[in-house]
């Protein structure tokens, strides 16, 4: 049986991928597709329902992004969202202008709860608005089923078509019974039942992957991060010791974690594979002597990681399939799937392919939020703190040292970055903050230490929450949690003498220092 998708259409809202996570939350797998989509593409994938996202356009405006009318009638329900509300309601003949009264942020909402749209959702109830433009009038057959006080159709259904506009924004959390809105959607009115689960995507992609593979040879980087991870577990479940895994450890990796990725995955861990670690520590400081702008570094550290992986990839020889560890918003935001703009380079491993001899790619998760990743990893058995790991950037510490990298440097940074991670789980806290780390400054001043000057160096704090690693808020470390922090680093790591704790936001920085 095919598996039943809803289709997001994509008019360059900010929350789009927030839309096809919940979704599947809701257990409904969902797929993003820009609005320049041609309309049989969209029928030919059979969708249970089409969700029409937000967007930065006011629908009236020449050139705005738009969709065909026909797409209202193809006979599935069609959910508008702000954005596409709108422009569902201007195609069928509504009118929409420049509100009188613009809303943005929660807003209470009135909502009418006999429509199949709302059931279980308190008549009033909280929701997050963020527009300048109104509905001004609905189209014909379609009935106001909400509103606010400055916004008399802030949503409108027509029943027997299945047509549903809302002018908030059901997706992102302060509206606070906007899963139930789009669980209703799902179920009650496109009729899903719900065939997007982990343990069955794992099942199916093990076989399906076993199929592929045949008695073929696959070979995969493994860098220790999550993605990685999960995808080389999931080859070697279904191909065993068909599957070789080259770890390469740059020496820029945190404290340990070089033997912790080689207890998982070597010899002695519980997986079927063949695994290469190569030690280039000496490689990658070497190259990297002298070199302070941090753009090299990455270039260098980028550069150096393929020349290594192609060295062991010639030993290996010809190999039938190449892993990697791509998902699905490295996909979406690459411009292959919706509409943003930016386009990355996402790879761990990036230009890999032009190096090793390979007849095919295979991307077991390319269909997965980062969430789904790590619910398959769990699902895949792989122990909570590898599949709860924070993300880690793929220069490493090379990014974390403001400057020159050196050894020492490096030990410098490991040292101070493991006191201090071990502080906050030790506080309770390592749940409760997104990312934290340290990072050594380039800055040395002087410092007084058994009565002898000291000239060192200044090590600084992050500790950053965020839900999307597009903006971010400092976490509040409480005072005796630093100041313990603080004196450890100074008593434990030779060559530091300050420790600063970095209170900047994103924006305007960013979270990693280079
Ligand atoms: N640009 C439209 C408005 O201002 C839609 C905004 C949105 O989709 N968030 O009303």
């Amino acid at each position: 049986m095919d598996r039943e998708k809803i289709v997001v259409i994509d008019f360059g809202g900010q929350y789009n991928q927030l839309v096809a996570r919940r979704v599947r939350e809701c257990h409904v797998y969902c797929e993003i597709y820009s609005y320049r989509t041609d309309l049989e593409q969209i029928k030919a994938m059979k969708p249970k329902g089409i969700i029409l996202t937000g967007g930065p356009n006011s629908c009236y405006e020449e050139g705005a992004a738009t969709c065909e009318k026909e797409l209202f009638e193809i006979g599935v329900p069609v959910l508008g969202l702000c954005y596409g509300a709108q422009l569902m309601m201007q195609i069928l003949g509504g009118h929409v202008c420049k509100a009188p009264v613009r809303e943005y942020g929660k807003i209470e909402v009135t909502v009418d709860q006999t429509s199949k749209l709302f059931e279980n959702v308190s008549e009033k109830t909280i929701c997050w608005m963020s527009h300048n433009d109104y509905i001004e009038e609905k189209a014909p057959g379609f009935r106001v089923i909400a509103h606010t006080r400055d916004c008399p159709t802030a949503a409108a259904q027509w029943d027997e078509k299945g047509l549903y506009a809302i002018q908030f924004h059901p997706e992102v959390l302060h509206t606070v019974e906007g899963f139930k809105m789009l669980h209703n959607f799902v179920y009650r009115i496109c009729g899903c039942v719900g065939d997007w689960k982990m343990d069955a995507f794992v099942e199916t992609s093990i076989r399906t992957l076993r199929e592929k593979v045949g008695k073929g040879k696959v070979l995969c980087a493994l860098s220790g991060g999550v993605d990685s991870s999960v995808a080389a577990v999931m080859l070697s479940k279904a191909v065993g010791g068909q599957l070789t895994c080259v770890f390469v450890d740059h020496g820029l990796l945190r404290k340990n974690e070089g033997d912790e990725v080689e207890e998982v995955f070597g010899p002695s861990g519980p997986y079927d594979l063949n695994f290469i670690r190569v030690n280039a520590q000496d490689r990658f400081y070497s190259k990297l002597k002298g070199v302070e702008e941090p753009e090299n570094k990455r270039k260098i550290i980028g550069e150096e990681f393929i020349r290594v992986f192609e060295e062991e990839a010639k030993k290996i020889g010809a190999v039938d399939f190449l892993v990697q560890g791509t998902i699905y918003p490295d996909v979406v935001e690459s411009g292959l799937g919706g509409e943003s703009a930016v386009i990355k380079s996402h790879h761990n491993v990036g230009g890999l392919p032009d190096y090793v001899d390979f007849k095919e790619i295979i991307e077991p998760l390319r269909e997965l939020f980062k969430d789904e990743v790590r619910q398959v990893g769990l699902e895949l058995g792989i122990s909570e703190k590898l599949v709860n790991r924070q993300p880690f950037p793929g220069p490493g510490l090379g990014i974390r040292i403001i400057g020159e990298v050196t050894p020492k440097k490096v030990r410098m940074v490991q040292e101070a970055d493991a006191i201090y991670r071990e502080e906050i789980a030790k506080a309770g806290l390592d749940k409760t903050i997104g990312q934290y780390f340290a990072a050594l400054t380039n800055m040395r001043s002087v410092g007084v230490m058994g009565d002898e000057r000291t000239y060192d160096y200044a090590v600084a704090l992050r500790a950053v929450n965020t839900v999307d690693f597009m903006t971010a808020e400092i976490a509040e470390i409480p005072f005796e949690v630093l100041s313990k922090v603080m004196n450890r680093i100074i008593n434990e790591v030779k060559g530091i003498n300050r420790v600063f704790y970095d209170i900047t936001s994103k924006p305007p920085g960013t979270i990693e220092f280079e």
